[in-house]
């Protein structure tokens, strides 16, 4: 049987960003508390959170007092050093678990993964050097993309290459990163899937979101997506595939290629997603609840979708439209308290609701 987490307990949150906040919220709704692990000064997640430690992640002091303090560790982004992972495993369970993280942290590692799964990714190569990138573009030809395989998000840390004529320069943007090619995938649309694994193993799906990018951000997510039925089926069995396959503890987002032939899976998140945020105003329990749920060994909450929802990134001068917003009917801001508005930068959310 499961022991869950007693109602009162605390929850460690490495990463004080809009996901560590939004986790927060949602944990304090069930009677928990939290606290918050980041190097960054004025964290988001610590305007809302019981506790906030401000230290690096090799301040091995720091971290000690943190697991010390704490009863489960989770976190909102996937790049924490194995080294601090090391020290903290010994003093509270980490959900998602370390495989989740090995797993992800890398594109290469990741897209083997994957394969060995039985999914369908883009056809890769591991790039080390200019001789290896001449090989790989010799198999995989153009367009193909060049990314870091480490601490890449939003669309950081990527070459497009449209010509073999690119890979020079594409080579100097990794600045010497270890790095991927992967043939550009011709998708119709993208999806995401935002999948919960409990403790005891019970697997559950938001419905699929389509996704829009420009500039490499994700711009808006859509419910329902288009997708026919047995593409939805096949997109939450993939879901289902990968967090049984790491034994998965938490919410998990999946990002997915649409194309004639079928599902490509692009990458993997082992945490809550940016496009999982239409949940808080489609769902009685959102993506935020239901990690907090799983990582607290509690049962999963009802995740079925019952409004149409358009969930839009407030990026940058977006922030202007928020009096407007705010007027609007059937419109849910999410803002993240950030005090400095920067181009590109995510500043809050809106969630758009279509009343089923
Ligand atoms: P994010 O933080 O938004 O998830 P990321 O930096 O991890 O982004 P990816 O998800 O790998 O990067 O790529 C960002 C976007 O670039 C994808 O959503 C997709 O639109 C496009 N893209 C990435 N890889 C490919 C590919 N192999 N073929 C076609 N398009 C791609
Ligand atoms: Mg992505």
């Amino acid at each position: 049987m499961t022991v869950s987490l007693p109602i009162g307990s605390t929850i460690g949150i490495i990463g004080g960003g809009q996901l560590g906040r939004m986790l927060s919220v949602a944990a304090s709704r069930l009677g928990f508390r939290c606290h918050v692990y980041e190097p960054g000064a004025t964290p988001p997640a610590g305007q809302v959170a019981d506790q906030v430690t401000t230290a690096a992640y090799d301040d091995e002091d720091a971290l000690r007092a943190f697991g010390g303090s704490v009863d489960v560790i989770t976190y909102e982004f996937e790049n924490i050093p194995t080294a601090a992972l090391d020290i903290l495993q010994n003093l509270a369970p980490i959900h998602p678990g370390r495989e989740a993280l090995r797993v992800s942290q890398d594109r290469l590692t990741e897209k083997a993964f994957l394969q060995e799964l039985g999914l369908t990714t883009a056809p890769y190569a591991d790039i080390t050097d200019a001789q290896s990138l001449d090989a790989a573009l010799a198999e995989i030809g153009t367009p193909s993309i060049l990314k870091t395989r480490r601490f890449g998000y939003d669309g950081k840390g990527q070459a497009r290459i449209m010509t073999p004529d690119d890979a020079t320069q594409a080579l100097a943007d990794m600045q010497g990163a270890p790095a991927i090619l992967e043939g550009f995938v011709d998708f119709s649309h993208e999806v995401s899937v935002i999948a919960a694994r409990s403790v005891d193993g019970a697997v559950s799906a938001f419905d699929p979101g389509e996704n829009v990018h420009s500039d490499g951000i994700l711009r808006t997510t859509t419910v329902p997506a288009r997708l026919t039925p047995g593409q939805r089926t096949d997109a939450v069995l993939i879901a289902a595939r990968i967090a049984n396959a790491l034994n998965y503890v938490g919410v998990m987002g999946v990002e997915l290629f649409v194309t004639p032939k079928g599902l490509i899976v692009n990458e993997i998140a082992p945490r809550v997603h940016n496009s999982g945020h239409w949940t808080q105003n489609g769902c009685a329990v959102d993506q935020f609840e239901q990690h907090i749920r799983a990582i607290a060994g509690w049962p999963l909450g009802d995740g079925q979708r019952h409004a149409d929802v358009v969930m839009e990134n407030l990026i940058g001068a977006d922030m202007d439209r928020v009096p407007e917003l705010a007027k609007t009917p059937d419109c849910a801001l999410h803002l993240y308290g950030k005090a400095d508005t920067k181009p590109g930068r995510k500043m809050g959310h809106v969630n758009h609701i279509k009343r089923a």
